[in-house]
């Protein structure tokens, strides 16, 4: 009889999705693709970071250049 489990399932239906971060499996939704803010702050922060090396590339010397 482990119809039960089924009809528990049913009424408790979540889609789990996998987060780009960590790769854990989550059905956490508030903070959809990630798992958690933690891993969305990650993400976030890698974003950040490749911003900030850009802007590192370029010294403020050039624009006394001329
Ligand atoms: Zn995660």
């Amino acid at each position: 009889m482990a119809e039960d489990t089924t009809q528990q399932t049913k009424d408790n239906v979540v889609k789990v999705h996998k987060c780009p971060i960590c790769g854990k499996l989550t059905d956490n939704i508030k903070y959809r693709p990630f798992c958690s803010k933690r891993c969305a702050d990650i993400d976030l922060g890698t974003w950040f970071n490749e911003g900030y090396v850009i802007e590192g590339k370029n010294p403020v010397d050039e624009e006394e250049s001329e």
